[in-house]
């Protein structure tokens, strides 16, 4: 993908003439402005100062509540909207990008083409994955991401950088009966130090590759913290087929790998069903992809309002199916898009996630996906008093999307969608610029 009206120039503050120094305040008009928690305004603008929002509205009653000296930018023919938020992926995963042709046949297909790679890489390699990955997600207009982590290469503290992160250290083991036995040679005690910092949190991979007893004690340990808790659900068959008959694809990987408990049998559920027994589903709970769902897990999931992030792209690829978002809406799901890697996609473009899922249900207005792009990514993230929209108060992280040709609010999130999907943005105001 080209991004031809972004350079990384562009995170310096923008030209003012007066330096941030003496006046800290920034006017920023636009054609639209796209707040996300309140319709679009046409003729809009924001006012910051440094790197918070102080009022968003009618370009004209903003202007005039501007302190004396503000300085004005006029973005023109464009719609200002907040900076994206990937709700999953995995960062240290992006020098596999390129290395793997898609799509692929099925999970197996893709798992058995990755594992063996991934024996190959280098620590130096992953690292400088990793920061290409945040490179490529400012480049995007990606401000926030859960990015979910096997420690498997170094990297800088999620307070330390943009885009800010919510670092999910994922736990991995079939065969461990306890958070303290997966968590060893992790690297993980870490997390447990920093265990107030809000960055940080855990992640289980899934149910078919991490115990029931992790999974409890991961999610108990999040709730104790006030911590969102993230895992892998419900993505493809063959998680569906070892939890309902203990068969499978999975069984043998667990076997071949030695990660087969001979005493383990079978739940006989979904993967929601399961997770619900298990009593982890809460409104801290973020469920990744839910491909395969019956009504009753949709119904689960609602009733315990628990969020869900959609990665179609990554689905698409795997050839795993395709998530039946429309059903999410319908229970009104907290939802949110993530590219998933870059081992199971070709980029990290939020604005081609929700080009993808328009594309795969068009029965779904823009506008919702556009909200899963910003603010329903900072709530299932537990993020939304700094990121997703833009008010007074929030982080004065701001995108320019190019729009012509839009006469009606109605046209407004299609359009963006489609142009920022070519390319055509740039930050308006960047929280690093300050
Ligand atoms: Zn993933």
């Amino acid at each position: 993908m080209t991004i031809p009206h972004l350079k990384e120039t562009d995170m310096a503050v923008p030209a003012s003439e007066t330096p941030a120094a003496t006046n800290p305040y920034g006017l920023h008009r636009a054609s639209w402005l796209v707040p996300i928690a309140s319709p679009p305004i046409e003729n809009g603008a924001v006012l910051t100062a440094g790197d918070r929002i102080l009022l968003a509205g009618p370009y004209r009653k903003i202007k005039a509540e501007s302190p004396p000296g503000t300085h004005l930018q006029d973005h023109g023919n464009v719609a200002l909207i907040p900076g994206l938020v990937n709700g999953h992926c995995h960062l240290e995963l992006s020098a596999f990008q390129g290395r793997i042709a898609f799509p692929k046949g099925g999970f197996s297909e893709w798992l058995n083409e990755l594992l063996p790679m991934k024996s190959t890489m280098t620590e130096k390699i992953l690292q400088d994955g990793f920061h290409e990955g945040l490179r490529r997600l400012t480049l995007g207009g990606t401000i926030l991401c859960g990015d979910i982590t096997n420690g498997l290469c170094p990297r800088p503290k999620p307070s330390h950088c943009f885009p800010a992160r919510l670092d999910f250290l994922e736990l991995i083991g079939f065969n461990h009966m306890s958070l303290r036995s997966a968590m060893e040679g992790g690297g993980f005690e870490d997390i447990i130090r920093n265990a107030d910092d809000p960055s940080l949190s855990l992640a289980a991979h899934a149910c078919y590759s991490t115990s029931a007893p992790v999974i409890t004690e991961a999610k108990e340990w999040c709730r104790r913290k006030g911590k969102v808790f993230t895992i892998h659900t419900a993505e493809h068959t063959e998680e569906v087929e070892l939890l309902r008959s203990g068969t499978g694809y999975c069984r043998a990987l667990l076997k071949t790998l030695g990660k087969w408990p001979p005493c383990w049998a079978p739940p006989d559920m979904t993967p929601v069903g399961y997770l619900n027994k298990l009593g982890v589903l809460d409104d801290r709970t973020l469920l990744v992809h839910a491909v395969h769902m019956t009504e009753t897990d949709w119904e689960i999931v609602a009733g315990k309002s628990t969020a869900v992030c959609f990665c179609p792209r990554s689905n698409h690829n795997l050839g795993v199916g395709k998530a039946h978002i429309p059903s999410a809406i319908r229970h009104g799901i907290l939802s949110c898009l993530g590219t998933d890697s870059l081992a199971s996609n070709v980029d990290l473009n939020l604005f081609a996630e929700a080009a993808q899922a328009l594309r795969d249900h068009p029965s779904v207005p823009a506008g919702v996906f556009l909200q899963m792009l910003t603010l329903g990514g900072a709530r299932s993230l537990g993020r939304d008093t700094e990121y997703g929209t833009i008010e007074p108060g929030k982080r004065a992280a701001i995108l320019a999307v190019s729009v012509h040709d839009v006469r009606s609010p109605s046209q407004i999130a299609e359009a963006i969608i489609h142009q920022g999907n070519e390319g055509a943005i740039q930050w308006c105001k960047h929280p690093a610029s300050d």
